[in-house]
C-alpha cells in the first residue's frame, strides 16, 4: 500500500514513503509527499526535514503501473515534488539506502543534503527506455560531479555504489549503517554550526571550461557506437546545456525529453521492457500461487545443453546431479561444465573459491536411484522420440511423487512425453536456449495435463535461473523456431532470387540484428536445419523449402565449427564471402531455372520480417502465446531482434497492418514465391477488417503511449 509516514526526531521531521516493493513515485506517493513536506513546514518545532523510503530502499523512480495512465501525468508531477523539496524554505536532507534511481535519484538530487549508506545504489536509467532523465537530472547531477562523471552515469544508464561517490558534492555523507539518524545527526551539527540553510543544486554554477570539448568528445564516441540511438545523443545536448543558467537548461531538458517519448526507439525500447514484465504471467496462474519445493536438482543428459542448464541449476546454488548412460559421456559433461568455470576464472569473471563451491554442488551419476529425491529434473538428451520415452519411463519409475518431470525438447511432443509417465500432470517442458548459462530466454511448455502449480514452480524455476520465461502451448517448434523455420525459408528463397548471403545479412544487420541469418546460420551450425528439414520432408510429402542449404550441407559446409559455410573462415572467426558459395548459389539457380533479379533491401527485410509476423499471428490466434508481446519477448531475448524495434510483432503494429498485409499479397504475386506460405493469416485479416492491431488481442499492459518515466 502507498502510504507517507510522518514523524519527529527531535527538531527534524521524517518523512517515510513507502510504495512497495521499491518505493516507486506514484501519483499518491507524490500527493501525499507534498502534504507531509507542507506539514512539516507548517510544524514550529522542525528546523530540518529529512526525505527517505521504506523497507532499506530509498526510491527505484516513477511507478510503471502507471505509465500510459493519466495518474502518470496528473498534478502533481515529480517535478512539483522536486520543485517544493527544493523550494523549501527548511532544509531538505535525502536519507538514501538500496535503490536510488531515475526520478527518485533526481528527488534526491533536488534536495539540499543527501547522506546515502555504503551500499546504496543510484543510478539513471532512462537512457536504457530511449529517454532522459527528464526532471533535472542532466541538470542538477553535473552541477554535483564534474561533466564527465555525469556524462558516464547518464549515458551508462547503470547503478552505481553510493561509495564511489563519497568524495564528490553529491552526498554530504556517506555513512555504513543508516542514513536516517545520520541525516538527523547532520542537520543537528550543522544547525550547531549555524550553517543549517537550505542549499540548491540548482544555483551552483557549472564550472567546467571544457565543456564544449567533453560534450564533443561524447558525442562522437556515442555515435560511433550506435549511430541510430538518439537518446545519448539528446542526453548530451542537456548536459551541454547545463552550462546555462538551470531555468534554461531544465527548459532544453524538457523539450528534449518530450521529443524523445515520440520516437520509434523509445517506444520500442519502452515495449520491450513492458513485454519483459508482461511475460511469464499466465492468466490463471495467480501470483501467489505457491510454488512446489526446488532444493534439489537434476539434469539428464550432459552434452551441449544439460552442461549449461546444470550450470544454470549450479549457479543458483541448486545442489544438481547431472545423470549420463555412460561414464564417458558423464566424464566429458563434468569437464564441460568445469572448462566452462575455469575460463570464467581466467577472465576474473569468477572467484576460484566460488567456482569450487558451485562445483561441490555438482553430484555426477549413472543411476536413476541416484536422483529419486530430486524436486525438479531436467531431461536434456537426445532429440528422439524413442529416446526421450525411455527416459521418462525411467523418470516415472525412479522419482519422488511430486518431482516435476521437464523436457528441454526442440520440436517433440511434450503430450506425447507426458503421457508416456503415470503422472502427465507432472510434466512440463522447459526449453532452453544455447548457450544455456548465456542466452535469457526459456520457453516454458505448457502441456495439455499440466498442473497449474507446476507451471507455477517452472516459473518461478525461471525466475530462480534469472531467466526471462515465456510460456508456449504445444506445438512443432514452440513460439519462436516454428517462426524462425519461415523466416529462414524466405532468406534461402532470396538467394535463389538473387541476393547474396552477405546483401541479406547487411540488410538484417542494418535493421539492427546482431548478426543476419546466415551468419548466424554458420555460428549455430547448418547441419541443425539440415536434420530438420530431413525429418520435415518424411513427415511431410509437399513441404516446401530451398534445397540450397541442403546442398552446402552435402559439401561439409556446416558453418564456423567446420571452417566454412556460408562465408569462409580464414581466421577461425571472422566470415569472408566465399566464392566457392557464390557458384554453388549460380549453379543453384540455373538447374531450378530462375534468372536472377537485382532485390532491394527493403524487400529482404520485410520479406523475412513479415515471414515471422504471419506465422506468428497463427501461433497468437491458435492460444500457443497468449499476448503479442510474449511473441516479441521471445524474439528480443532469444533470437537477436533489435530492442529498439521492439519485436516481429510490435514492429508490424508500428508499420501498420493494412500495410504488412499489402506487402504479404504482394510478395504472394513473386512467381518464385511461396504463394501459400505468403497468405495473410486469418487474425491479420481479422484486425485490419476492425481496425485493430496485434496488441489489442494481447492481454500485456498498455505499452504506448507513455508520457515518460519522470513525467
Ligand atoms: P547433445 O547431443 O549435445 O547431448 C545429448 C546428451 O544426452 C549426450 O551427452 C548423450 O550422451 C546423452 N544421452 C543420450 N541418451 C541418454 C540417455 N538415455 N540417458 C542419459 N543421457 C543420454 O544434445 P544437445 O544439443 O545438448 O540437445 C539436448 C536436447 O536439448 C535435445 O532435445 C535438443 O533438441 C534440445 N535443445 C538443443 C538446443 C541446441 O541448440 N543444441 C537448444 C534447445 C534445445
Amino acid at each position: 500500500m502507498a502510504n507517507v509516514d510522518y514523524a519527529r526526531d527531535g527538531t527534524a521531521a521524517v518523512i517515510t514513503f513507502s510504495n512497495p516493493p521499491v518505493n516507486s513515485f506514484s501519483h499518491a506517493v507524490r500527493g501525499a509527499l507534498l502534504a507531509a513536506l507542507d506539514r512539516a513546514a507548517a510544524d514550529p518545532g522542525v528546523r530540518a526535514i529529512v526525505l527517505t523510503g521504506s523497507g532499506g530502499q530509498f526510491s527505484g523512480g516513477a511507478d510503471i503501473r502507471e505509465f500510459g495512465t493519466p495518474a502518470s501525468l496528473a498534478s502533481p508531477r515529480l517535478h512539483d515534488v522536486i520543485a517544493a523539496c527544493e523550494g523549501s524554505f527548511k532544509p531538505v536532507i535525502a536519507a538514501i539506502s538500496g535503490v536510488c534511481l531515475g526520478g527518485g535519484f533526481e528527488i534526491a538530487l533536488g534536495c539540499h543534503y543527501r547522506v546515502a549508506r555504503n551500499g546504496a545504489r543510484v543510478g539513471l536509467p532512462e537512457v536504457k527506455l530511449g529517454l532522459l532523465p527528464g526532471a533535472g537530472g542532466t541538470q542538477r547531477l553535473p552541477r554535483l560531479v564534474g561533466v564527465t562523471t555525469a556524462l558516464n552515469v547518464i549515458l551508462g544508464g547503470e547503478q552505481i555504489p553510493a561509495r564511489e561517490f563519497a568524495d564528490t558534492a553529491l552526498f554530504d555523507r556517506v555513512v555504513d549503517g543508516d542514513p536516517v539518524p545520520a541525516a538527523v545527526e547532520l542537520a543537528a551539527e550543522l544547525e550547531k554550526q549555524g550553517k543549517l540553510v537550505p542549499r540548491k543544486v540548482s544555483e551552483i554554477t557549472l564550472e567546467e571550461p571544457n565543456l564544449d570539448a567533453l560534450c564533443e568528445f561524447a558525442l562522437q564516441t556515442v555515435k560511433a557506437k550506435a549511430p541510430l540511438a538518439i537518446a545519448p545523443q539528446r542526453c548530451i545536448e542537456c548536459v551541454k546545456a547545463a552550462g546555462k543558467p538551470f531555468v534554461e537548461g531544465a527548459a532544453i531538458e524538457r523539450r528534449l525529453f518530450v521529443e524523445l517519448v515520440q520516437t520509434p526507439e523509445s517506444k520500442g525500447l519502452r515495449h520491450s521492457f513492458f513485454a519483459e514484465r508482461a511475460a511469464g504471467k499466465v492468466a490463471d496462474i495467480p501470483e501467489g500461487m505457491p510454488p512446489r519445493p526446488l532444493d534439489r536438482a537434476a539434469v539428464i543428459g550432459a552434452g551441449t545443453m544439460g552442461s549449461g542448464i546444470t550450470i544454470c541449476l549450479l549457479n543458483a546454488g541448486i545442489p544438481t546431479w547431472l545423470l549420463e548412460s555412460d561414464r564417458a559421456a558423464l566424464d566429458r559433461g563434468v569437464a564441460r561444465i568445469a572448462g566452462i568455470y575455469d575460463a570464467q576464472v581466467k577472465k576474473g569473471k569468477l572467484a576460484q573459491a566460488e567456482r569450487d563451491r558451485r562445483m561441490g554442488l555438482l553430484l555426477p551419476v549413472l543411476d536413476y536411484d541416484a536422483i529419486g529425491s530430486a524436486d525438479i529434473v531436467i531431461e536434456a538428451v537426445f532429440e528422439r522420440m524413442d529416446v526421450k520415452l525411455a527416459v521418462f519411463a525411467q523418470l516415472d519409475r525412479a522419482m519422488k511423487p511430486g518431482a516435476i518431470l521437464a523436457t528441454n525438447t526442440s520440436t517433440l511432443d511434450v503430450n506425447a512425453i507426458a503421457h508416456a509417465t503415470r503422472r502427465p500432470a507432472d510434466v512440463v517442458g522447459t526449453h532452453f536456449f544455447s548457450p544455456a548459462n548465456i542466452m535469457r530466454l526459456l520457453e516454458i511448455v505448457r502441456g495439455a495435463a499440466t498442473a497449474r502449480d507446476v507451471l507455477a514452480t517452472a516459473l518461478a524455476l525461471g525466475k530462480t535461473l534469472k531467466k526471462v520465461s515465456v510460456v508456449s502451448g504445444v506445438c512443432d517448434g514452440f513460439i519462436g523456431n516454428r517462426m524462425l523455420e519461415h523466416y529462414g525459408k524466405q532468406a534461402n528463397y532470396l538467394l535463389e532470387e538473387g541476393a547474396s548471403p552477405r546483401q541479406v545479412d547487411a540488410a538484417m544487420e542494418a535493421f539492427g540484428f546482431a548478426m543476419g541469418p546466415f551468419k548466424v546460420g554458420d555460428l549455430a551450425g547448418n547441419d541443425i536445419g539440415w536434420s530438420v528439414r530431413k525429418r520435415r520432408r518424411a513427415e511431410k510429402p509437399g513441404y516446401k523449402f530451398s534445397t540450397l542449404p541442403d546442398k552446402l550441407c552435402e559439401m561439409g559446409r556446416f558453418g564456423q565449427k567446420s571452417g566454412a559455410g556460408w562465408y569462409e573462415y580464414p581466421d577461425g572467426r571472422r566470415p569472408q564471402p566465399s566464392k566457392v558459395v557464390d557458384d554453388l548459389i549460380a549453379a543453384h539457380r540455373k538447374e531450378i531455372g530462375i534468372a536472377p533479379r537485382k532485390i532491394d533491401d527493403a524487400e529482404i527485410v520485410d520479406r523475412l520480417l513479415y515471414a515471422l509476423v504471419n506465422e506468428g499471428a497463427r501461433i497468437l490466434d491458435e492460444g500457443i502465446a497468449a499476448r503479442s508481446s510474449d511473441i516479441d519477448v521471445v524474439y528480443l531475448t532469444g533470437y537477436g531482434f533489435p530492442a529498439t524495434r521492439g519485436g516481429p510483432m510490435f514492429h508490424a503494429d508500428a508499420v501498420g497492418l493494412p500495410m504488412v498485409q499489402r506487402r504479404m499479397r504482394e510478395f504472394a504475386r513473386n512467381p518464385h514465391g511461396d504463394a501459400e506460405s505468403w497468405k495473410p493469416a486469418p487474425l491479420i485479416e481479422r484486425l485490419v477488417a476492425s481496425g485493430e492491431s496485434f496488441a489489442s488481442v494481447s492481454s500485456a499492459p498498455a505499452s504506448v503511449p507513455v508520457k515518460g518515466v519522470a513525467a
